[in-house]
């Protein structure tokens, strides 16, 4: 010590009294919940499994033993007693429509539908009681459950619905039907052309049928009349409810309109968004984003923007995925691109200003060449504008030309991928496009060889919201017709363990949070899930059975199964 410092020591001393304490020697503050006595998988390779977990305000605090984690207990600690049962952080559904799934849990529902007249008689009890000036719309019929099947007409409920305009969709959106009213409202005539991208069937005549293609749908869209803001809250308050008791606790939504953003705004300050969002407005209004200077996942912890939706082309149900080789049963035809994509480069110019701005770019592309030129896009904005962290995203990368996995890889592109979807178009995809290509469909396994993350979701509601029934799909490929109990291409099935990383870290990470979720690591946001089974024990066949008990979204309860009618908001 130098001579001064000895003399001086004392001076030295006071001020030490004065300067703030050490850590380790204040009371550490209490944890505001503790969820203890649990079977926790927290998806943190650094400690995979643990007991307990507190927490103090929205964070995640502790996760560990009973007895390490009860340290943080105090006596306002509310204390959550998990009684053995598995607790996973809350699921990530990396693709919805929040707002259409809200809404289809209003409309009517022809998803069960598995003949013409329960299809027809449903729609008329539900134009019985649909206001004047309204429409019947959504439905997702699945006209593959008929026998015969075939694709509806409009004869078939034009009796039943004279005054009320109907446009019933099909479940993977890429097809609808119109009763004579619709029709009639949106000017479609035998004279009406086939839009770029879109097919108005026709019978043989040249008369519609009432069955509209892709592009051809937007007749329709352009009169039926917009949700009213009331209306719109309403259904997003009805998706909230739903997914909090399903345990999805974050949603990227897809192709949000925003007039959903505005909405999501107003329950955010009425501390009522209890499912985190993401908001992915069109491709096609590039400009307004970019002209903010936001970048990828600006906002707060409930609400970000600063992605964009893209579609490459259509689905495989309705034909209009696009494909190197035309589809086995349907002629000549391998799809269509999408209308946003005549002509590409109006593409590639669109993904160039996303870029620039720093916005992150989400494509829908399902078959073989729509992924391939989806891919060409990717590395020509990386040559032009130089390496980043980007995370592109293709959204369903559905069927995949055996060249693309290792591109995908090399171009760091998330597949965003909907497990359900794999269980659902497993019973007629190869009847569309063989065995050879149904080996690369929904290929999550190959994915994962290839080193390309995987992000999980629904596509709801294109596909049920239930995140176990994608953690099913995934480790089952068990279809639903049941002619495939041991797994359709059972060599693409995933581990629990990797489904469930998908589902949370793998879609964490495709909206840029996987520093603030997706995981039950102290620091991170407290967002969990507690299960009704063991889900990594019990027989795969029963994944699909299990139940949400308690969903908690920044600390807060807002699902308990126990007493559904007391959760809710986030104050
Ligand atoms: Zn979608």
């Amino acid at each position: 010590m130098p001579n001064f410092a000895r003399h001086f020591s004392w001076i030295f001393t006071a001020f030490a009294l004065l300067l703030p304490r050490p850590a380790q020697a204040q009371s550490k503050p209490a944890a505001d919940l503790i969820i203890t006595n649990a079977k926790i998988w927290t998806v943190d390779p650094s400690q995979p499994q643990a007991q307990a977990v507190a927490v103090l305000q929205d964070r995640i605090v502790a996760v560990g033993s009973n007895s390490a984690v009860d340290a943080w207990r105090g006596p306002n600690t509310k204390v959550i007693d998990a009684g053995g049962k598995l607790l996973l952080p809350g699921f990530n559904d990396a693709h919805v429509h929040f707002v259409s799934g809200g809404e289809q849990l209003d409309n009517v529902q022809l998803k069960d539908v598995t003949n013409p007249e329960e299809f027809a008689r449903r729609i008329g009890e539900r134009a019985k009681i649909t206001p004047k000036g309204e429409w019947v719309l959504g439905g997702n019929w699945d006209e593959t459950k008929w026998t015969p099947d075939h694709i509806p007409t409009k004869e078939m409920i034009d009796a039943l619905t004279p005054d009320t305009p109907v446009f019933v969709s099909r479940y993977d959106g890429h097809m609808g039907l119109a009763n004579s009213l619709a029709l009639r409202l949106a000017g479609i005539t035998a004279q009406t052309p086939d839009p770029p991208g879109g097919t108005i069937v026709r019978d043989a005549q040249g008369n519609p049928t009432g069955a509209l293609k892709d592009a051809a749908t937007d007749y329709i869209d352009k009169v039926v009349p917009p949700l009213s803001h009331e209306r719109r809250v309403k259904v997003v308050q009805r998706a909230l409810a739903y997914a909090a008791s399903v345990g999805v606790t974050s949603v990227q939504h897809m192709v949000a309109s925003y007039d959903d953003i505005a909405v999501y705004s107003e329950l955010l300050d009425r501390g009522e968004l209890t499912t985190r969002i993401y908001a992915a407005p069109l491709i096609t209004h590039v400009e307004d984003q970019a002209k903010l200077g936001i970048g990828h996942a600006f906002g707060g912890p409930y609400l970000r923007i600063g992605a964009l939706k893209a579609f490459a082309d259509g689905s495989l149900g309705s034909g209009t995925a696009y494909f190197y080789e035309p589809f086995l049963n349907q002629g000549t035809n391998r799809g269509l691109l999408s209308d946003e994509m005549h002509p590409i480069s109006l593409m590639r110019d669109r993904y160039m200003k996303a870029d620039a701005a720093g916005l992150q770019i989400c494509t829908h592309a399902i078959g073989d060449e729509g992924i391939s030129t989806i891919l060409d896009l990717y590395a020509d904005v990386i040559k032009a504008h130089g390496e980043a962290d980007r995370r592109f995203r293709i959204e369903h990368a559905q069927h995949m030309a055996a060249k693309d996995f290792e591109r995908f890889a090399q171009l760091h592109v998330i597949a965003s991928v909907q497990p359900y979807h794999a269980i659902d178009d497993g019973r007629f995809a190869e009847g569309h496009i063989g065995h050879d290509r149904s080996s690369r469909t929904y290929a999550f396994r190959t994915f994962l060889d290839h080193g390309v993350r995987l992000a999980f979701g629904t596509d709801w509601e294109v596909a049920p919201l239930d995140p176990v029934l994608g953690l099913y799909a995934a480790v089952t490929r068990a279809t639903l017709d049941n002619k495939n109990p041991n797994g359709w291409f059972p060599e693409q099935k995933l581990t629990v363990a990797e489904a469930v990383e998908a589902y949370t870290m793998g879609s964490a990470y495709a909206e840029f949070q996987e520093k603030e979720k997706g995981s039950i690591t102290p620091g991170k946001l407290a967002d969990m899930v507690l299960l009704s089974d063991d889900i990594f024990t019990i027989a795969p066949a029963k994944i699909r059975d299990t139940k949400v008990l308690k969903t908690i979204v920044g600390g807060k309860l807002v699902w308990d199964a126990a007493a559904p009618a007391q959760a809710g908001s986030t104050k």
